[in-house]
């Protein structure tokens, strides 16, 4: 079994044994590669798991729901809490490192007075209907860095607007670790799988295919430009009463604002959409033409 340590002080000391060991069986400086997570984890998770191995001799997964990054009218008290299942998951990939903190140890007074800012662009799309949301994982994500002290993390492209938020953060305040970003895993259907995908019944489950679907028909259209693009994208998703739309976006990856009419190369299209009581989001590359 993985060991499992729920403080900040047992954690570095677990990573100085696992250095130790590593040295004494390998390379003179063994490196250390971090997942962060929230848990309820599922097989994208394992793909950055296997990134991470790919990097590191040593792997530290964290699971911890941070309470900084929901929104009061948020689903913290309904997100997934399945910690058993994870760390035998994470056993069957040869995990051998948990930091599963409690909520005191990563914030004992409460809430913190010091916080690291998302900026601008973390006001818009996933930020504009999640108030202070990136400003909650930024400064999640700057803790754990410090904690773990990794020479690489890695996170998923799925949440694109988090990588391009963390990446900046990573440069603009000097954090000494490389980035590693692995391609969203999905369901044969298409569907991204998320550890929300759990709330939707047989209904809605079938409606949450309208994201995908919308990405594709979106990369469909990548020759005639961003506005057939968000035209295609648009229509997929407004034929499902079942799926409420919050944002449908194309944006370029170097600076995260919507793309001009005439952008040519590399875009993100980015979508949100409320199925039922369930929040998703997707995103995917196309090339305009
Ligand atoms: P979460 O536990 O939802 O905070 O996600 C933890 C990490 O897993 C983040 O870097 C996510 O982007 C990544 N992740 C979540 N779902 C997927 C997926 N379907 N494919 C790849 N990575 C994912």
């Amino acid at each position: 079994m993985p060991v499992v340590v729920e403080t900040i002080a047992g954690l570095r000391s677990q990573l100085r044994q696992a250095k130790a060991h590593a040295a004494s069986e390998g390379p003179a400086r063994p490196r250390v590669a971090l997942v962060p997570t929230m848990g309820a984890l599922h097989e994208g998770h394992m793909a950055l798991v296997e990134r991470a191995q790919e990097r590191a001799e040593i792997v530290v997964v964290s699971i911890f729901v941070n309470p900084l990054q929901f929104g009061a009218s948020e689903d913290l008290d309904r997100y997934p809490r399945t910690v058993e299942s994870d760390v035998e998951r994470l056993r069957a990939h040869g995990v051998q490192l948990v930091f599963a903190p409690t909520l005191s140890e990563v914030y004992p007074a409460g809430d913190l007075p010091t916080k690291v800012t998302a900026g601008d662009i973390g006001d818009l799309y996933e930020g504009r209907s999640r108030r202070g949301h990136f400003d909650g994982v930024l400064t999640v994500v700057a803790k754990l860095l410090h904690i773990v002290n990794p020479d690489t993390v890695v996170f998923g492209k799925k949440d694109a607007q988090q990588v391009f938020l963390v990446k900046r953060m990573i440069a603009d305040l000097n954090f000494d670790v490389q980035v590693a970003t692995v391609p969203t895993v999905r369901e044969d259907d298409g569907l991204a799988l998320s550890s929300r995908n759990r709330f939707l019944d047989a209904r809605e489950r079938i409606a949450a295919r309208a994201l995908p679907r919308a990405l594709e028909a979106a990369e469909s259209s990548a020759d005639r430009g961003p506005d057939a693009v968000l035209a295609a994208a648009q229509s997929v998703l407004t034929g499902d009463t079942a799926v409420q739309l919050d944002y449908l976006q194309v944006v370029n990856p170097a600076t995260f604002l919507p793309v001009d009419d005439n952008h040519h190369g590399p875009a993100l299209v980015l979508v949100a959409a409320r199925v039922g009581d369930t929040r998703l989001i997707d995103n995917a590359t196309i090339h305009l033409g």
